[in-house]
């Protein structure tokens, strides 16, 4: 983390200004935003600079993707009013939201943006393989999990699940995921790449909701 007043130059160490035009609300201000994303990016090569707004674009499991493989990447944080738009037309090469409501500042945003890409890099997770079948990682929600007792409450555990079966395992986990994508998030199942076995397991799933 870096403190902007840092980069300012006068004696109050001012980083935010009142809006031109008037209005209400400060707005931070573009030198001490464009000297610390040049001090820190000396001796990088490329730099992705990602400025969080409201009014980025969405962020998503793609792009989580992308930036995991990113060697440097610098978060510009807004607060007030946001930062003065030089900063997101000159400095900034993306502008990214992680949803449509508005928070205080940009710090919480980065925070969800790093703790995404950080679970992908390899090393990160116990097991690796967990996160490709994730939600989102291959265009599907993820199925459904149980863990012991097979019998709670008297809610039990699918059978297939105790079966031993590792075959049957992985239909039945793959037409569970399809199944909640289909009931769920319909919209996912547009952009999915399906298999030919997916298409047959979606047909059955159809049938049965019919
Ligand atoms: N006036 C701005 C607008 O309406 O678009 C909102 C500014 S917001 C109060 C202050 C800062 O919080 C923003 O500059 C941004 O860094 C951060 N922020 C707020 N909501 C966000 C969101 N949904 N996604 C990413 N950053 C957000």
């Amino acid at each position: 983390m870096h403190d902007l007043r840092t980069f300012t130059h006068d004696q109050h160490r001012v980083v935010d200004d009142v809006p031109y035009g008037g209005g209400p609300g400060m707005v931070l201000k573009p030198e001490p935003i464009f000297e610390a994303v040049e001090h820190l990016s000396q001796g990088s090569g490329k730099v992705r600079v990602l400025l969080l707004s409201p009014q980025g674009r969405c962020f998503h499991q793609t792009l989580a993707r992308e930036l995991a493989a990113e060697g440097h990447i610098i978060f510009i944080c807004g607060r007030y009013e946001g930062v003065d738009e030089r900063v997101r037309t000159h400095l900034a090469t993306d502008e990214v939201s992680i949803g449509d409501y508005v928070l205080a500042g940009g710090e919480l945003p980065a925070l969800v943006v790093i703790e995404a890409l950080v679970r992908l890099i390899p090393g990160a997770l116990g097991d690796e393989t967990s996160a490709l079948e994730d939600s989102f990682s291959a265009g599907l929600l993820d199925h459904t999990h149980y863990t012991r007792p097979a019998s709670f409450r008297g809610l039990e555990v699918p059978p297939v699940l105790r079966s031993g079966d590792h075959e049957k395992i992985r239909i039945w986990r793959r037409q569970d995921a399809l199944r909640r994508t289909l009931l769920r998030r319909p919209d996912l199942l547009s952009q999915a790449l399906l298999s030919e076995e997916d298409r047959r397991l979606l047909e059955e799933i159809r049938k049965e909701l019919a």
